[in-house]
């Protein structure tokens, strides 16, 4: 992996600061099987190299302002470094850490050169019959005529939008980490309607999203039925909404780098294979109010009295829709009905579905339960959030029935 970046090279044991920042390529190389950091620049012309065993601390706080420092104790140097793509820096950061921990991802796409080599742009990129297509620019209309295509990486690029015909692709693997999304809510509100068609929505395993300014995940990802690996980490998600417990498939879910309070309940009794919460604050908002479900309340709290009671088609038809948990698009139903899927959640006593107003909160402590979990040192349990039926004899009477 590859990266241009700015770097100053400081020595942590000498009188003055080295304030001096030079343009420099720093490349992430193994040779028999140890792992290195090469940085070029007019000082190193030749690379300096640093053994990734002798990293004694990445300081990574500023990292979402593309700052990153790199503690070496041999040689004794800290390498400061800025770069203006920030979504790289993470990436690089990323890789960083998992080679630390043991993984060795040096054989994945992000090997690859960010431009297509040209060699390539001579081949049909697009043949109809290919199961693998990576782009680094913007969505190319040609991908829709790759019946067969299994992992789409579009990531780094341009994406106003998302055909919704992508929906019709037997893909099994979607990544649009580091892409820009459209900024106007027009666009926004029909990017994920791909998700809502018959194909993908079975097919998809595996959606990475990191890096992307998220603030909300789309409810219409929870239709993805069969999605195991879900990757949203460095975004600014304050939550996870309750529906995430309709993915029954999901097993690797990667949310480090957000700005996470705490897991919704549903969650609290599946064992993930592996799960990343690490650099999270998780603690309850203090005072309350802050949390999203409180936000509504303020907000639709006397609107809807009972909605879930059978008082209009709007909620006879959110009924159906939780009934049967099948994907549509979101303009198909009413506007006043999306804030619903942000919150609503099932009481975790007798499953029903239950909308914030008819409901209690309580939050209980624990870690998630995962084969490998990445977490913070300092964190040894998190608030998760569960809901209640607020009519406790009723909602008993139907836990027994
Ligand atoms: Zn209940």
């Amino acid at each position: 992996m590859l990266m241009h970046c700015s770097i100053s090279i400081q020595d942590p044991t000498g009188a003055r600061p080295n304030t001096r920042y030079l343009n420099s390529c720093v490349l992430l190389k193994k040779v028999d099987d140890e792992f290195y950091l090469l940085v070029k620049n007019t000082m190193y012309p030749t690379a300096k190299s640093y053994e990734l065993t002798m990293l004694q601390n990445i300081y990574h706080n500023f990292i979402r302002e593309g700052k990153m420092e790199l503690d070496f104790s041999e040689p004794r140097q800290l390498l400061l470094i800025v770069c203006k793509d920030k979504a790289l820096l993470y990436l690089f950061f990323r890789k960083l850490k998992n080679i630390i921990n043991g993984k060795d991802e040096m054989n994945d796409t992000r090997q690859a050169p960010r431009t297509v080599p040209p060699g390539h742009e001579i081949v049909n990129r697009f043949h109809p019959s290919s199961l693998f297509f990576v782009s680094y620019r913007h969505f190319d209309i040609r991908i829709l005529n790759m019946r067969h295509l299994n992992t789409l990486v579009l990531e780094d690029c341009d994406l106003p939008t998302i055909p919704v015909q992508i929906g019709n692709l037997p893909i099994s693997s979607l990544s649009i980490t580091g892409s820009k999304l459209p900024t106007s809510q027009n666009e926004l509100d029909v990017f994920w309607n791909f998700t809502s068609l018959s194909v993908i929505c079975y097919t998809l395993r595996t959606l990475k999203m990191d890096s992307i300014g998220m603030k909300h995940l789309p409810f219409e990802i929870f239709f993805l039925k069969n999605l195991q690996t879900l990757s949203a980490s460095n975004n600014n998600l304050s939550y996870i909404p309750h529906c995430i417990g309709e993915l029954h498939a999901l097993e690797n879910l990667f949310v480090a780098d957000n700005s996470l309070l705490y897991f919704p309940y549903t969650l609290s009794h599946r064992t993930f294979k592996e799960i990343d919460i690490s650099n999270n604050p998780f603690e309850l908002p203090r005072p309350l109010k802050f949390d999203h479900i409180a936000k509504y309340i303020e907000k639709y709290g006397n609107e809807m009295k009972n909605p879930l009671e059978l008082t209009s088609l709007t909620h006879l038809a959110l009924n159906n829709l939780l009934k049967y948990w099948l994907p549509f698009k979101r303009q198909d139903i009413p506007r006043s009905l999306w804030i619903c899927f942000e919150v609503i959640g099932r009481c975790m006593l007798c499953r029903n579905w239950i909308l914030p107003n008819n409901c209690r909160i309580a939050h209980t402590f624990a870690l998630p339960s995962a084969e490998n979990i990445i977490k913070d040192n300092k964190i040894n349990g998190i608030p998760w959030q569960s809901l209640l039926c607020q009519n406790a004899n009723k909602c008993e009477r139907l836990a027994h029935s």
